[in-house]
């Protein structure tokens, strides 16, 4: 699967550096002096890379923990995010990261425990508010675990500090680290889908929505808390019927009581990432439908947009109370 990896002089001793290339021992090994060498450079094709991505081993110095952007969130205040990693194993032809960088290369930074000293300062200063850390930004947050271990070093961290949440993000169906841990009040496994005909069409290597539902079945029999996110919607023909089947396939099969909340979110883009990606996939319907500019970012058209909330919220109020619903907007 990973055919090259780079890895950081200054971290090529580390514990967990020597753990994630010991799972590939027929990758050619390179050295760099900084990750940033090799992933930042333009003049990079993110399509080609994509068919055959390389991994970079690197460290992260600072900006371990970030402010979400405005209207992120799920209820709670104040709002953080974190990414252990740069790009994602699976390739979503509505993924901003295809705009964000211009390597398809994966990054993992191995100083997971600079991460959670700046989470554990983060609750600390604000032990009477409940702050949440949101993982999954800039990667998908369980589709690597196998390999890196991230999120069950996490788990340990949040179980130390009560007060703060941590939202784990993802469309991945690798949740053994959760199913042999003990469950945290504190923590939210946050599934994101689309329906089944558009993820079949769009979301490449992503896990089939049933295999999804049946891990999350799985997590809310043993006890954690889950989420839904519906974010992107898009208004594609005949959006309605598919969007209908998905919410009656997934809700019938959950447990309502453990759903801690559900979030939809419009499809929206930065302008420069947009007329990044529709070069790369010129072709695609999905760059071609009618869309406004609001705030620097691309949306679809209010009124679709609109309408396409409308439409869910209804039939997903018809399962789960008004309280546990949020909406993600620019
Ligand atoms: S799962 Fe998320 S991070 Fe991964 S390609 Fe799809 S949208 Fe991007």
């Amino acid at each position: 699967m990973v055919a090259t990896i780079y890895i950081e002089g200054q971290i090529a001793d580390h514990p967990r550096t020597e753990d994630i290339i010991r799972r590939f021992p027929k990758a050619e090994r390179i050295m760099c002096e900084r990750y940033s060498q090799v992933f930042n450079p333009k003049a990079q094709n993110f399509r080609a890379q994509k068919q055959n991505p390389a991994l970079i081993l690197a460290k992260k110095h600072k900006g371990f923990v970030l402010p979400t952007p405005p209207g992120y969130g799920v209820g709670g205040q104040p709002n953080y995010y974190f990414s252990h990693m740069l790009n994602c194993i699976y390739d979503c032809r509505y993924c901003f990261l295809q705009g964000m960088y211009s390597s398809a290369h994966y990054v993992v930074f191995v100083n997971y425990e600079d991460f959670a000293s700046e989470i554990i300062e983060y609750a600390e200063q604000q032990k009477d508010e409940s702050p949440w850390f949101f993982s999954g930004y800039d990667c998908d947050s369980l589709a690597f675990e196998p390999v890196t271990g991230f999120i069950n070093h996490m788990l340990n961290v949040f179980s130390e500090i009560p007060n703060a949440h941590l939202e784990i993000r993802t469309k991945s169906t690798q949740i053994r680290c959760l199913l042999n841990s003990k469950p945290l009040s504190n923590v939210v496994v946050a599934f994101s889908f689309t329906p089944d005909d558009f993820s079949r069409r769009l979301e490449f290597g992503v896990p089939a929505v049933d295999k999804r539902i049946m891990a999350m079945q799985q997590l809310q029999q043993q006890g954690w808390s889950v989420g839904l996110r519906f974010d992107p919607m898009i208004s594609y023909h005949n959006y309605q019927h598919s969007y209908r089947a998905l919410f009656e396939k997934i809700f019938s099969r959950l447990d309502s009581e453990t759903i801690h909340s559900v979030s939809m979110g419009g499809f929206r883009m930065p302008k420069n990432f947009f007329k990044k990606i529709k070069k790369l996939y010129p072709e695609e319907p999905l760059y071609n439908l009618a869309m406004e500019d609001i705030q620097g970012m691309r949306c679809l058209s209010v009124s679709a947009e609109q309408d396409m909330f409308e439409f869910c919220k209804k039939q997903i109020l018809s399962w789960i109370p008004e309280t546990k619903l949020y909406y993600c907007d620019i």
